[in-house]
């Protein structure tokens, strides 16, 4: 086993493993690292936007979507404590778009072993430590596995150990979560859910969100984000504080009413991640690593994917010259900032919607009756449209004016 490669990448998430695969196909001798050994649970809603399932398929990627047997979702449905709803669909010239849901454990592991197949030297249960700097490079990292402690040296190191990166924090680039911290809570139920002709149901209320999405299989994921200062007050365990919760909610209560929970209640941890730059000599942090704000516009898998290519363009060029220097890694941040900027606007304005229940009982109805606006916003949320479409002052204005 030879511990030297020209790229390593840290995490086989949808991130490590989507850069895992375009480096290995272009030729590059790829190492890929994962703590955990698949298939593995991930705390997530699992439902993958319009815009991704299109992303798969255009990285050459719709074999592993296929192989977890997704199952197509027309949209969503954003429901006030009051009861607005406003019903996400995505319809792009005069075509229905559809979103999907699937198990995230099944999704990884066909994403990891497609990047296998293309020639990465995938290796399970190897943990990244720190990563190995010299004169302020990263040249690899340090890990550990069951054989004890390794040293792995790259040419390229790609961080992609997802939101509380511990490759990220040793660099001295991972920022703290914004306030207010919120915690996600999620978990798989079964049972006759209340959802209107399969649309998922995102039901927001005071304290935070919960969305419910039919799975393949006849199994609901419930995936609720909730002030942590909820948490903390109501002083019980998390399980039983969603239980509470969704039993405090009306809408929730009569959309799960007479399903039983499968599973633990997962992904006690905080919501959103930043770094200072997503980048260091010899480095390029992609996926959650890099940043993740908020569940609710769903777009983390869509950033993963595409975040992973960005980083394999700039990677590349910074390969074939040589040239791993802060100068030839920058560029990365100002993609990223292009990719991504627009969106995360969107994404800003929907929080403060979604964090004031006065201000989104005032917008939802609004959109409802305003078909235009509703249906360009649905269909940035989904990825398949520039976010600039619905940040025109004059969209924004036929969206929310009284
Ligand atoms: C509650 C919740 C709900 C969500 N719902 C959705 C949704 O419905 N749709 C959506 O698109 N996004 C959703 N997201 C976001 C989405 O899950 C992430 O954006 C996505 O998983 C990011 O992929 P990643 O590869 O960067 O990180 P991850 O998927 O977290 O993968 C990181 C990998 O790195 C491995 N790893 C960690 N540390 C090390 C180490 N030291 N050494 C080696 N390996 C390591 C981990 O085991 C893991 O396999 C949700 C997130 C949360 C918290």
């Amino acid at each position: 086993v030879s511990d030297r490669c020209e790229v390593l990448v840290v995490g086989a998430g949808p991130a490590g493993s989507t850069a895992a695969t375009l480096f290995a196909r272009a030729g590059f001798d790829v190492i890929l690292l994962e703590r955990a050994r698949f298939p593995r649970p991930k705390a997530c809603a699992e439902y993958l936007s319009p815009g991704v399932r299109e992303m798969l398929t255009r990285l050459q990627l719709d074999s592993a979507l296929a192989s977890a047997h997704p199952l197509l979702v027309p949209g969503m449905d954003i429901v006030s404590a009051r009861g607005a709803t406003l019903r996400l669909r995505y319809r792009r010239d005069g075509e229905h778009l559809l979103a999907c849901t699937l198990s995230r454990r099944v999704l990884d592991a066909a994403l990891a072993a497609h990047a296998a197949g293309s020639g990465a030297d995938l290796r399970e249960g190897w943990t990244a430590l720190e990563p190995l700097l010299e004169d302020q490079v990263v040249r690899g990292v340090r890990a550990r596995t069951t054989l004890g402690e390794r040293t792995i040296r790259a040419s390229l190191t790609v961080i992609a150990d997802g939101a509380r990166s511990r490759l990220a924090g040793a660099l001295g680039l991972a920022l703290l979560p914004r306030w207010p911290v919120r915690l996600g809570l999620v978990a798989h139920y079964r049972g006759p859910a209340a959802l209107d002709a399969g649309f998922g149901r995102m039901q927001v209320e005071r304290d935070g969100y919960c969305g419910v999405a039919p799975l393949p299989a006849g199994v609901l994921n419930v995936a609720a984000v909730v002030r942590a200062d909820a948490i903390r007050t109501a002083g019980i365990p998390a399980a039983r504080f969603l239980d509470r919760w969704i039993e405090a909610s009306p809408g929730l209560r009569k959309t799960l009413d007479g399903c039983e929970r499968l599973t633990p209640v997962r992904g006690l941890v905080p919501i959103g991640a930043r770094s200072r730059r997503a980048w260091a000599p010899g480095a390029l942090l992609v996926g959650d690593a890099a940043s993740f704000f908020d569940p609710f516009t769903g777009e983390g898998i869509y950033r993963a994917l595409r975040g992973a290519e960005l980083a394999f363009d700039v990677g590349r060029t910074a390969l074939e010259s040589s040239d791993l220097s802060a100068a030839a890694l920058a560029p990365y941040d100002r993609l990223r900032t292009l990719a991504f900027r627009r969106k995360a606007a969107v994404t800003a304005l929907v929080q403060l919607f979604v964090q004031s229940p006065r201000l989104l009982d005032y917008a939802l109805p609004r959109l409802v009756a305003r078909e235009r606006a509703a249906g360009t916003l649905s269909l940035v949320l989904g990825d398949v449209a520039d976010a600039r479409d619905f940040l025109r002052p004059t969209m924004l204005w036929s969206a929310l004016h009284p």
